[in-house]
């Protein structure tokens, strides 16, 4: 082989030896590009930051990891994430979420592994206000002026339970605030409106006597009186009177005092002042019972005002009138209720009394006139001077019993108004009739409707009756009788 030959193969050579070498430099670097390429990508779900209320449930929206930076195979590829980390939704607190991916790889330059992770706080929060309940109690109130005794109250929170003892209550004209903050922050707020009453009313009395004498033209002096309420204290000032007495006239004045307090509430009581001609002792008490009123000797001028007093208190009474007299009223006597009876023809003593014939025929005349006049044939008798009277000419015991036995009946009196002799005042007619009444509870009271003041005398008598638990009815037939000793 020539010298020339061989350099050429030499030249070749040298060229592929360098070709060689610039391709393994070339493939080296490439490979070291391609290993440092390696990359993974991670991106969160949702927020970054989250906030999530207390016991509402929470669901983690997650992460996506991929590969990057390679140019052939694995671009983009997903990555499985890993999430470490949790979020307990019943407990306040800040909570981390770690998400990481990881990308391993064989290398000829080594094993090659790529990692990233991404992070994200979860809150869990409490915005939630308590709720404070106001409690009622059945029937309570609150007087006004005094300050409210607690019904009572519960506060109630999502996340802390009961708060009743956090409470703080205020009372500023007439409602009572109530205000509390649970351990978040959160407030609530509730009102309570008052309820002022006051169902006691004041109390009233009266200074000196609830009855009153006052002499015919003196003066009267208001002896006082003193009321006091539970809320407002001493409310004297307050008390008002309504009537006035005229002490010119005489006459029962009722005199009514009214205390109220600030609420509304108001009592009232009366003093009775009569104004009167003579001043009596004050009226006994009664033991209750039947009382008959009896009145003789009329009708007369006085008689139909009678009748207006009886009505007013609905009481029924009887009377023995005088056949002679006019009658007419007797008609009003018997369809307003009363009883008549017959008290002779002529009340004459000497003409009645002078035989039996003449005391029976004065009694036929007597009961034909009132017949006559009003439609009853009375057979209630009364004699006059009553049966103990002394002035019979015929026995009193003879002629009772022949009274009786034709089917009369006739009756005495237990209780003598004295208006026929003694009294000459309606107060002696009151004093008289009601301390002889008040030992009884069968009581015949004698009274003359011709006489003014013992008319003037029967609503008072009728008043302190009803006050001493007395009824009162008219005779009849088969009413008891009371029947004095005859004296002849
Ligand atoms: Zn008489």
């Amino acid at each position: 082989m020539s010298k020339k030959k061989k350099s050429k193969i030499s030249v070749l050579a040298v060229l592929l030896i360098m070709a060689g070498v610039a391709a393994l430099v070339a493939a080296g670097a490439f490979g070291a590009w391609h290993y440092q390429s390696y990359s993974v990508g991670i991106q969160l779900a949702g927020e970054q930051d989250m906030v999530v209320e207390v016991g509402s449930g929470f669901t983690d929206p997650g992460a996506s990891a991929w590969v990057e930076g390679n140019l052939f195979d694995k671009a983009q590829k997903p990555l499985e994430v890993a999430t470490q980390g949790g979020v307990n939704t019943h407990k306040l607190g800040t909570y981390e979420l770690k998400y990481s991916a990881v990308f391993a790889k064989e290398h000829f330059l080594g094993n090659k592994q790529a990692f990233a992770e991404a992070v994200r706080t979860v809150t869990v929060v409490d915005t939630q206000a308590p709720l404070i309940t106001l409690h009622t109690q059945e029937g309570a109130f609150t007087f006004p002026g005094q300050s409210y005794v607690e019904e009572g109250f519960a506060a109630q929170d999502n996340y802390d339970g009961d708060i009743t003892q956090l409470v703080q209550r205020q009372e500023i004209d007439g409602k009572v605030y109530y205000t509390v903050a649970d351990s978040s922050g959160n407030t609530a707020q509730a009102v309570r409106d008052i309820f002022y009453d006051d169902p006691i009313a004041p109390e009233l009395s009266l200074l000196g006597e609830d009855i009153m004498q006052v002499k015919l033209g003196d003066s009267f002096v208001e002896p006082g009186y003193t009321a006091s309420d539970n809320v407002d204290g001493d409310i004297t000032a307050r008390v008002t009177v309504e009537g006035s007495v005229d002490t010119a006239a005489v006459g029962r004045y009722t005199l009514t005092y009214t205390a109220t307090d600030n609420f509304g509430n108001a009592v009232s009581c009366s003093r009775i002042v009569k104004v009167v001609e003579k001043i009596m002792p004050p009226l006994p008490k009664g033991k209750g019972g039947v009382i008959y009123l009896t009145f003789d000797d009329g009708p007369g001028p006085y008689t139909e005002r009678l009748l207006d007093i009886l009505d007013k208190y609905g009481v029924k009474a009887t009377f023995f009138v005088v056949g002679r007299y006019d009658l007419t009223l007797t008609k009003e006597m018997v369809e307003r209720g009363h009883a008549v009876g017959n008290h002779s023809y002529s009340h004459v003593y000497d003409k009645l009394y002078a035989s039996e014939k003449a005391f029976f025929n004065e009694l036929y005349a007597a009961q034909d006139r009132i017949e006559a006049a009003c439609g009853v044939r009375t057979r209630l008798v009364r004699f006059p001077g009553g049966s103990s009277n002394g002035m019979s000419q015929v026995s009193m015991r003879q002629l009772t019993r022949s009274l009786v036995n034709s089917g009369y009946a006739y009756f005495d009196w237990n209780v003598d108004s004295k208006d026929a002799g003694g009294a000459t005042t309606p107060e002696e007619v009151v004093y008289n009739v009601c301390s002889g009444v008040a030992d009884k509870t069968m009581a015949i009271v004698l009274q003359h409707d011709i006489k003014e003041y013992s008319v003037d005398a029967v609503e008072e008598i009728i008043i302190w009756a009803l006050e001493n638990g007395y009824t009162f009815e008219k005779l009849t037939i088969s009413s008891p009788g009371c029947h004095h000793a005859t004296r002849n």
